[in-house]
């Protein structure tokens, strides 16, 4: 007798395209022993499984545990359907008639199957760099056009051999459809090179470069998604070497390891750490640095964090296993420069920095830089979106009413697409200030505009006339240009990110910003909705003698945060900071600020981190924008808990004044308190001063969310502060995947301009 057959639709949505998810739903449907099929749609992967009620229910609940380790799955819909003739289950070809936009995806960190592969002196891919399957390797920095197809690749020039053939076409093999398969027999190959170009033929390239590092060199290894600088992270002189050569004196490099235990070697991890270290995503992780560890001091000068990356493609594992100590992996780049993508442009632009060239011949079409990722509240927040994340679509709440193009900021640039439900950033392009950078701009959003297969009639931008996004905008002809607020556009991804419709109260805190009024804007809370904000309360601001070049010489920042302070004779003598600097140079600053000359107001909090971390850690230059900041963050001694006076001025525009935390700081300096207090208590104000202009502002507004976005909010201390001040009076928002800093900006400009847009379009 049979059983009475039954039948399931079941539409799944989330990242489960080009990660080996419809051969998975085969072999649990053989498993199961149900009919029917899968195919992939523009929303994602749909199921129609026909078969016994009980090993229905078997399927369903396989299909929610185990998924393939790529596969990100947002939404599981399953509806009964009349139970049909199949005989079998079968995987469909791809519905072409919808759109493309989920077709690329990230690219994926070598998967365990594959490293127990290279490592197996028996298998035929032992010590293969290029080894990948359905459920690893690289996607989006290899894809020329779409469909993501291996003739669409930088493979198409690789004919399979008939073993590597098989497994492509085997639906039970976990190579099936994997589009970069290869193997020793038929698959790219290393080369190593000497810095004049010439092949070092008679030895094994991973050998060759193993050895140098151990001996003290730096090797270029072309990656996936462009080229890394390496060098032995244990010696002091080959990491002195390599910041002399790529001219960067203290920004600290990322080291990549083995495996977790390795890294457990370098940083004390907590679970959560471990987890992001690992995730397919392999981003570089911000931890605390263990002391004493074997890494070199040069690696992170002066810094207890360190960034630590997990070896996430098969050449950095032979690598690492060959060499036997962990390496600096940077960017292969001049400081500001684009990373180097083609063997060509790194033998050129790497010339004089690497010894020797490990490359090979699967070219990288789209440059993709490492991801950067912290650990904040518990939970991972993205400083920088690109390796693993691009091109994965951030769902959005509320559709965009037309194609739009959102062109970022100035600084850590990248670009986004909104279409649809979705919004597809562009990898991290980086500072927009140089013609190299720009161009590598332009060609990555051109190829981004393709693969989606869109043609934006909108384009949003800054507000800043004089930024390079903000000139290439208004290149575009034909589209609808929107300048959207700096600061908005930061509430406005975080608002976009958490699916929240709005009105919010927008915490926005970081470095500058242009605002409305024309000065520079950085420490704001506004009420914002998608299509307008308020500005509720601001931070007074200072005046940054020289502009930009106050950011360096953070000393004047703190000269004018005193003088503003103590009415213009505050006991410089007494500091230690300027001490060392000369009277006429402060003459000079004095001058500027005084006659208003090229000292522009600056309401940014970022700028209070500078200048109060230099006045008390006796520090008045930085060797990086925010190195100061950065140092007085992570100076501060959890433990404290007292804090400064403040004042709060109310008007139609709230202003926080911390002229009397200024004037406290120096009384502590002054009676020799240790720095990690002060630095404790210069947090805590910040958090009460917060929370006092929060609840201000809801007096107005009412209870609604509040969203904690901006740069300033990668300080783990002073996020996690002010949100255990709020919660859980109000609900607080953290950024996740999308950057709070100006990575994320683009996000919030499109959905501010698509939402501007449309509103003056129905008027
Ligand atoms: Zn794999
Ligand atoms: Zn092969
Ligand atoms: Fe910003």
């Amino acid at each position: 007798m049979q059983e009475p057959r039954e039948g399931r639709r079941i539409e799944i949505r989330g990242t489960v395209q080009g990660v080996g998810f419809r051969p998975w739903v085969y072999r649990l449907a053989q498993r199961n022993g149900v009919t029917g099929r899968v195919w992939n749609g523009p929303q994602g992967v749909t199921i129609e499984v026909f078969g016994p009620e009980a090993a229905l229910e078997l399927f369903l609940h396989d299909l929610s545990i185990d998924v393939p380790p790529a596969a990100v799955i947002h939404e599981v819909r399953s509806l009964a359907i009349p139970a049909v003739g199949h005989d079998s289950f079968v995987i469909v070809e791809s519905e072409t008639a919808g759109d493309r936009r989920v077709s690329i995806p990230p690219d994926l960190a070598s998967c365990a199957a594959c490293v127990s592969e290279i490592l197996d002196p028996a298998n035929r891919r032992h010590r293969y760099a290029f080894t990948n399957c359905t459920a690893c390797g690289p996607r989006f920095t290899i894809a020329r056009e779409v469909p993501y197809d291996r003739p669409t690749t930088t493979m198409a020039g690789f004919t399979m051999c008939p073993e590597c053939q098989r497994e492509y076409d085997t639906v039970e093999d976990r190579r099936f459809h994997a589009q970069p398969n290869a193997c020793p027999t038929c698959g790219p190959r290393l080369r190593a090179l000497a810095p004049n170009g010439e092949e070092l033929a008679s030895i094994d390239p991973i050998t060759a470069a193993a050895q140098a590092l151990v001996g003290g060199l730096i090797v270029a290894v072309k990656g996936i998604g462009g080229f890394h600088l390496a060098c032995d992270a244990t010696s002091s002189s080959a990491v002195t070497r390599l910041r002399e050569r790529k001219r960067r004196e203290e920004k600290p490099f990322a080291v990549m390891v083995a495996d977790l235990a390795a890294a457990l070697q370098l940083a004390d991890l907590s679970s959560e750490e471990r987890r992001l270290l690992v995730s397919v995503e392999r981003p570089i992780v911000l931890a605390r640095r263990r002391e004493p560890s074997a890494l070199a001091p040069e690696v992170g000068p002066d810094n207890p964090l360190i960034g630590l990356i997990l070896a996430y493609a098969p050449l950095h594992i032979l690598l690492l296993g060959a060499a036997g100590t962990p390496l600096v992996m940077t960017s292969g780049n001049l400081s500001e420069e684009p990373i180097a993508r083609t063997d060509a442009e790194a033998l050129e632009r790497l010339r004089g920095i690497a010894d020797l060239f490990l490359v090979h011949d699967r070219e990288i079409v789209t440059r993709c830089d490492d991801s950067v990722a912290r650990i904040i509240a518990g939970r991972p927040v993205v400083f920088r979106r690109s390796r693993g994340y691009v091109p994965r679509p951030v769902p959005v709440a509320r559709p965009f009413v037309r194609p739009v193009l959102a062109v970022g900021g100035h600084l850590k640039n990248t670009f986004c697409f909104g279409v649809g439900d979705a919004a597809f950033f562009g990898p991290h392009v980086g500072d927009l200030d140089n013609l190299e950078t720009y161009d590598s701009f332009v060609e990555a959003v051109e190829r981004m505009q393709r693969f989606l297969g869109v043609d934006p009639e909108v384009v949003a931008h800054d507000l800043h006339p004089e930024y390079l996004s903000t000139r290439y905008a208004l290149t575009r002809h034909g589209a609808e240009h929107v300048a959207v607020q700096h600061h908005h556009a930061h509430v406005a991804s975080a608002m976009a990110e958490h699916r929240l419709e709005g009105p919010v109260l927008g915490v926005a805190y970081d470095g500058t910003g242009y605002g409305t009024d024309g000065t520079a804007w950085g420490g704001e809370i506004l009420l914002a909705r998608a299509t307008s904000f308020e500005r509720v309360a601001t931070l007074r601001p200072i005046r940054l003698a020289g502009g930009d070049t106050a950011i360096r010489d953070v000393w004047r920042i703190t000269l004018a945060l005193l003088d503003d302070a103590f009415g213009g004779d505050p006991p410089l003598d007494a500091l230690a900071l300027f001490r060392d600097i000369p009277r006429k140079r402060i003459a000079g600053v004095r001058q500027m600020i005084e006659r208003g000359v090229n000292a522009p107001a600056a309401h940014g909090l970022g700028r209070y981190f500078d200048g109060i971390g230099a006045l008390v850690l006796g520090r008045g230059v930085a060797r990086y924008e925010g190195q100061i900041a950065l140092k007085w963050n992570l100076v501060a001694n959890a433990t404290e808990a007292g804090r400064y006076p403040f004042e709060l001025v109310e008007a139609p525009l709230a202003v926080l004044d911390l002229r009397p935390l200024v004037r406290a700081v120096v009384g502590d300096v002054l009676a020799g308190a240790e720095p990690g207090a002060i630095s404790a208590r210069f947090h805590n104000t910040i958090v009460a001063a917060t929370a006092a202009m929060v609840h201000l502002a809801a007096r107005r507004a009412g209870r609604v969310p509040v969203v904690l976005t901006g740069g300033c909010f990668q300080n783990a201390l002073l996020a996690e502060r002010v949100r255990a001040a709020l919660v859980p009076e109000f609900d607080v928002y953290l950024h996740g995947e999308v950057p709070p800093g100006d990575g994320g900006l683009a996000l919030g400009q499109a959905v501010v301009a698509d939402a501007t847009a449309s509103a003056n379009a129905g008027d």
